[in-house]
């Protein structure tokens, strides 16, 4: 067959474009990134040969080596891994494999110095190469396949394959360096980088063409050493390999089980949010190991997944060699691992936020809305959830822990009070807490559209039962609390008042609401709608009805001031004769209100808007 050209897809000619063209000055990462390729070659051949072992026949020692060309200015990566045949070249190198990558190429801003920011955050994988070389070639032959290829490219749009005879099993990549990047043929500048990027990549690296020579790694899982002989530079490029990222983690989780259960894990907190963390299939991507070889990194039930932001390894003693991906949907020691590792992942947590409250706090806005989830999904680890769990609330603009909100409660106060809604901002200023906030009773402010969902899981916190400050009664005469120190208005309208406007607004609205009372919760506003006890939330009956979970949603009850100058006035105005008809418009435009400080549409805008003609029309003049 003769040679073929193909076009990269548009992407990767994007990649490439901003690859060669940045001056990315951490050059020497492209190393880092085709070791990482060699090293899961090799795992996944280890892998393949455990059902296969013909496979690893023809060279049973897996390794990595480079080649040094001085005079050709040539760097050669091989390895002895799974390797790529003809489709798998075309596919591999010639598309954007990696999701993370192709969300790379959406953020990309236009300025050049964003785009190398962002090279760092990410890496690039294969396509570095192309950041110190002109020509890259790449021959490979997949085990168990007779036939090599070439693949050839200089990166400006176009690669081409061909044939290549008498191939080792594995893939070669050799670089024509670019000029000026002479530096990468220095052997100890190489090993220096190998060092610095690879030391953990179990499978040795050496040197090629000098026999059982020097082995420039340590060669062996990071993980199966002790502790204390791992330095955090060592921990961070581990961290960086498995995560595909090339910053660092917030959180390291080393930890070796003995005994009943025997596994070891380095799991990582990353420090910012990846960018499909809230892909709906919600999949983590901590990889499994038996005995030190990889087996997959698609074992479900490994971690759960409210902690999928989790990256690294886990490596069990227990589970079978020759364990089948299959084998373990359903696998008690997977089952028991996973236990196991929320536990620990929950109390270094629980440790870190005492130890360093702020830096928690972060963590807690990159990842609290996933953790939540758990509050939902893992009765057992419920308590500790709610614990770490931090949120907003009317006490201070920092977020706060469920134990700061029970140490604050006011005397004679017995429920947690929240407010759910979609927005921070609307939820502080809502009318339906302006009573709480003027005795000094804290509300929690829940803007994530998760908390609907624990909320209704979650009857309590510590004995204290969640009450939402929008529904039934509000009780706030039980507690004892300073009231604000606003001076006491005027003298309460008199009964008959009150009780008359309540009876003529009734009789106005009708079915539109399920009654109307006068509040104890208001402090500024005329009105709010207030859900009934045992009725549901009305940011939850909203959200249900948005996405047409329910028909319609219960009837509200409409609540007053008594001690709002409008309310006053209509009150005096209810006893006079003829004042039904007269408060036909204030009823219905009262009811209108409330439902604009929800957020809720007006029913009728252009009645509404009639009637707000009317009365203005009647007011201006005075
Ligand atoms: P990533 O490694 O993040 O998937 P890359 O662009 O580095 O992205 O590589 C793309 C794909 O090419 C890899 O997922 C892998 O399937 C394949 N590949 C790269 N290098 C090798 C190699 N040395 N041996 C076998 N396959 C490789």
């Amino acid at each position: 067959m003769t040679q073929q050209t193909f076009s990269f897809q548009a992407e990767v000619a994007r990649l490439l474009h901003i690859v060669t063209h940045s001056l990315y000055s951490d050059k020497e990462i492209f190393l880092r990134e085709l070791i990482s390729n060699a090293s899961d070659a090799c795992d996944r051949l280890r892998y393949a040969a455990l059902t296969e072992p013909a496979l690893l026949a023809e060279a049973p020692q897996l390794e990595i080596t480079i080649g040094i060309d001085k005079p050709g200015r040539k760097l050669t990566l091989g390895d002895n891994g799974i390797g790529m045949n003809r489709e798998e070249l075309i596919g591999n190198l010639g598309t954007i494999a990696r999701s993370g990558t192709a969300t790379f190429l959406e953020e990309l801003p236009k300025d050049a110095n964003g785009a190398v920011s962002l090279i760092g955050q990410f890496g690039v994988g294969f396509y570095s190469a192309f950041m110190v070389a002109d020509k890259v070639e790449v021959t490979s032959r997949k085990a168990g396949e007779p036939q090599g290829w070439r693949w050839t490219s200089d990166g400006s749009g176009n690669f081409a394959i061909d044939e290549a005879e008498d191939l080792p099993r594995g893939t070669t990549i050799t670089l024509h360096l670019r000029q000026g990047e002479d530096e990468f043929l220095e052997p100890e500048r190489i090993r220096r980088i190998v060092k610095k990027y690879s030391d953990h990549i179990a499978v040795p690296i050496k040197r090629a063409g000098r026999g059982e020579g020097e082995t420039l790694n340590m060669a062996s899982a990071l993980w199966s050493r002790p502790k204390s002989e791992i330095s955090a530079a060592q921990y961070n490029e581990f961290y960086r390999h498995v995560a595909h990222t090339l910053s660092d983690p917030w959180l390291t989780i080393h930890h070796k089980a003995e005994g009943r259960l025997e596994y070891a894990l380095l799991l990582f907190v990353p420090s910012e949010p990846p960018y499909d963390l809230f892909h709906p299939d919600r999949k983590h991507q901590v990889k499994l190991y038996v005995h030190r070889v990889f087996v997959t990194d698609q074992c479900e039930g490994l971690v759960p997944p409210y902690l999928r932001f989790l990256r690294g390894v886990v490596d069990s003693e227990d589970l079978p060699l020759a364990v089948s991906r299959e084998m373990l949907q359903h696998n008690p020691v997977v089952t028991r691992i996973r236990h196991a590792l929320a536990r620990r992942v929950l109390g270094e947590l629980e440790k870190e936020a005492k130890d360093d409250p702020a830096a928690y706090a972060k963590f807690w806005e990159n990842f609290g809305s996933v953790l939540k989830e758990g509050i939902c999904e893992d009765s057992e680890n419920r308590a500790a959830l709610l614990k770490l769990a931090r949120f907003r609330s009317t006490h201070s603009d920092d977020l706060v822990s469920l134990d700061d909100y029970v140490g604050r409660m006011k005397e004679g106060q017995a429920a947690i009070y929240t407010i759910t809604g979609e927005d921070l901002g609307t939820l502080a200023k809502s009318p339906q807490i302006e009573g709480f906030r003027a005795r000094g009773i804290e509300v929690l402010l829940l803007a994530d559209p998760v908390d609907v969902f624990w909320l209704d899981m979650c009857p309590d916190y510590d004995g204290k039962p969640f009450k939402s400050a929008t529904r039934g009664a509000a009780d706030l005469a039980e507690i004892k609390a300073p009231k604000a120190d606003k001076p006491e208005a005027e003298a309460p309208i008199p009964e008959n008042q009150i009780g008359t406007l309540i009876a003529l607004l009734k009789q106005n609205l009708g079915d539109a609401v399920k009654n109307v009372r006068v509040s104890d919760r208001l402090t500024d506003s005329a009105v709010c709608l207030i859900a009934d006890d045992g009725d549901l939330d009305m940011h939850l009956a909203r959200l249900l009805q948005k996405n047409r979970q329910i028909e319609r949603s219960d009837r509200r009850i409409l609540e007053i001031n008594a001690n709002h100058a409008l309310i006053r006035r209509l009150a005096e105005e209810a006893t006079k004769p003829g004042a039904a008809a007269r408060l036909q418009d204030a009823a219905l435009l009262l009811l209108d209100q409330a439902r604009i400080i929800e957020g809720e549409p007006v029913v009728d805008p252009v009645a509404f808007a009639r009637r707000l003609s009317t009365v203005m029309a009647r007011g201006v003049g005075g």
